[in-house]
């Protein structure tokens, strides 16, 4: 089967064309995959369309700053008390053999 797109008027096999319906007649898009590749590109390289991109970044970015220091300050007084309690666990279980190894030290 094949199908004229709109856009550059060219026959082309229905292969050709990208699926969007599946109900509608052939389902397929009126522009053929080249030319909707092309109004893509030329979107994407619109200039507006690069400066909110960028905007975007920039925000996700500076967004994602802050709850990573968050994140690590947060981790790292969380860790401060865990080392504490750990440490104060330890010493009073191991009290015996902290004493055992410091007589054979001497
Ligand atoms: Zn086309």
């Amino acid at each position: 089967m094949e199908k004229t797109c709109n856009i550059c008027q060219v026959i082309k096999n229905l292969e050709e064309f990208v699926t969007k319906n599946r109900v509608k007649k052939d389902g397929k898009a009126a522009e053929c995959k080249e030319c909707q590749k092309k109004r893509n590109k030329e979107y994407r390289d619109r200039a507006e369309v690069k400066e909110r991109k960028k905007e975007y970044e920039k925000h996700y970015y500076e967004n994602n700053k802050v709850l990573r220091d968050n994140y690590h300050a947060g981790w790292r007084i969380e860790n401060k008390e865990r080392k504490k309690e750990y440490d104060l666990e330890y010493r009073k279980e191991n009290a015996e053999k902290i004493k055992q190894y410091q007589k054979s030290q001497i």
